[in-house]
């Protein structure tokens, strides 16, 4: 289980993360929703230490941060070690093929041979859908594919967390569906996802647990159905605007 208490982050005098607790359950989908600026990005980069909060509580397993005090390098690459992040533009590495941007990770991190990671690298890009793009180089795919590639490159770390911001806002929507896919597969398969996107359709497929951010606090943690079902008029009036 990963957690966050009392978690806060300032930017130049304005509070992104007001006082934030919660909790990720292991094997679950989480998805966090909000208004632009309301501190979701924030959030997902400070469970992989891209983002420092000032102060505030971090724990997975034994790993315990206290965001107050230094963190050594050490502590980050233990966390990212745990967290994958895939990012809105792919960020995968233009000079390598595919599948040598799903084998980096293994070989250079992991310590893993060319020929394992090259099996491993193999099976997720089937899993992903993208095995007949192996030997492509990035330019050569659309959006869609290469944001494939880059899920298949997390799940090649076998982190316990997968985090995605916005996984499908630089596509068009007719290929945000086979991203998406994946990720309901990803779900159905126990793997744990933190997930932020504007798409509630998709939120409300995929998700076990929403949470809802408003100006840096939760408005709302719980269950999906919970969530969609709620009479509060703030939920209601989110709700409303998005659909
Ligand atoms: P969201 O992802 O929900 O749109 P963000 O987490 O990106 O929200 O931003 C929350 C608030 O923090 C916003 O007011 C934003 O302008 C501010 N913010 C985020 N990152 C930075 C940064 N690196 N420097 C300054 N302000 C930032
Ligand atoms: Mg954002």
């Amino acid at each position: 289980m990963l957690r966050l208490k009392d978690v806060y982050k300032t930017f130049d005098g304005q509070k992104a993360l007001n006082d934030v607790s919660i909790q990720f359950p292991k094997n679950k989908t989480t998805v966090i929703v909000g208004p632009s600026g309301s501190g979701k990005s924030t959030l997902l980069r400070s469970l992989n230490l891209l983002e420092i909060p000032d102060s505030g509580e971090y724990d997975f397993n034994d790993l315990k941060i206290d965001f107050s005090k230094k963190i050594s390098s050490k502590t980050v690459l233990n966390v990212r070690r745990h967290t994958s992040m895939v990012f809105q533009s792919f960020n995968l590495f233009p000079h390598l093929t595919v599948i040598k941007n799903v084998m980096e990770g293994p070989v250079q991190v992991l310590g893993k041979s060319k020929a394992e990671a090259s099996q491993l690298a193999k099976q997720l890009l089937s899993k992903v859908g993208m095995e007949g793009k192996a030997d492509a180089y990035p330019a050569q795919l659309s959006g869609g594919q290469a944001q494939r590639v880059a899920i298949a490159r997390s799940l090649a770390m076998h982190p316990e967390y997968i985090l995605l911001d916005e996984p499908t806002s630089a596509l068009d929507p007719e290929i945000e569906m086979e991203v998406l896919r994946v990720l309901l597969d990803l779900a159905k398969e126990k793997q744990s996802l933190i997930i932020v996107t504007h798409n509630l359709t998709f939120a409300q497929r995929v998700a076990n647990q929403i949470v809802f951010l408003e100006d840096g606090k939760i408005g709302f943690e719980g269950p999906t159905d919970e969530f969609f079902n709620s009479n509060e008029p703030r939920i209601k009036e989110f709700l409303a605007a998005m659909s």
